[in-house]
């Protein structure tokens, strides 16, 4: 599904020029279908990174990124820009932290868009939006609203529906329930058991160590890195 080889990554620091901050350094990881490899470590340790440099917002510095995609294995480090945008498609879906708020865009329709990209009729990719903001508990008065006012839960509830609503091979989730009341997180529990058991590989941050014991079948541990 996805290997990392001697993965690494510095930021350029523009205040200073010519220097670089070390964030990620020789990370090898390999993630198979079916898997839930939670990131833990300290806070700067560079999981929400990592999980960045894997869906491409960020370049790898060095090392390859492979993923499983569409039959062969794609180095995201070295991908074309259209290359990146089809595996995020069809391959990789990403839950971060905080839902993007569109404006003016009501919360069915931020949902239901994943499968109207996919080609899914206007009908049935609402109906199946509803479907899971019914299942995480998102109140009906709000679907037709812009989510910008909604609760910092209900925002994040949005944010997950929009990631799993199609199903991908590999899922990468920045801390998910953090906002998350106990049934929540179970709704969320559940909808990734369900992901497993239908192939797909999951790689995430969970704080909450009760969450982290029930999702994970591995940790994959992470440190700082000294300051170079
Ligand atoms: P937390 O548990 O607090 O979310 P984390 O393990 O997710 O922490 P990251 O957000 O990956 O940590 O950040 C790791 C380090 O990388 C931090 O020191 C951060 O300042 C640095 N960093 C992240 N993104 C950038 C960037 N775009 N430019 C410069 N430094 C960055
Ligand atoms: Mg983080």
């Amino acid at each position: 599904m996805l290997e990392l080889r001697d993965v690494g990554k510095s930021f350029e620091l523009h205040h200073q020029h010519g220097a670089r901050l070390d964030v990620l350094r020789g990370l090898d990881l390999r993630l198979h279908a079916g898997e839930c490899v939670v990131l833990s470590g300290p806070s700067g340790a560079g999981k929400s990174t990592l999980l960045r440099v894997i869906y491409a917002n960020y370049r790898a510095s060095f090392g390859a990124v492979h993923v499983r995609h569409a039959g062969r294995w794609l180095d995201l480090a070295r991908a074309m820009p259209h290359e990146v945008l089809d595996v995020r498609r069809h391959t990789l879906g990403y839950v971060s932290q905080f839902l993007r708020v569109i404006p003016r865009v009501p919360a069915l329709d931020i949902v239901a868009e994943p499968l109207l990209q996919a080609g899914m009729d206007e009908r049935e990719a609402r109906q199946r939006a509803g479907n899971l903001l019914h299942r995480l508990n998102v109140p009906e008065r709000l679907w037709l609203l812009p989510p910008g006012t909604f609760s910092g839960g209900e925002q994040q509830r949005v944010n997950i529906a929009r990631g799993l609503i199609v199903r991908r091979p590999i899922l990468l989730l920045d801390e998910p329930t953090a906002s998350l009341d106990a049934a929540n997180r179970d709704v969320v529990a559940q909808l990734l058991a369900e992901a497993r058991a239908d192939g797909s590989a999951v790689l995430g941050i969970f704080h909450d160590e009760d969450m982290r014991d029930r999702v994970a079948t591995r940790l994959f541990p992470m440190q700082a890195l000294e300051a170079a």
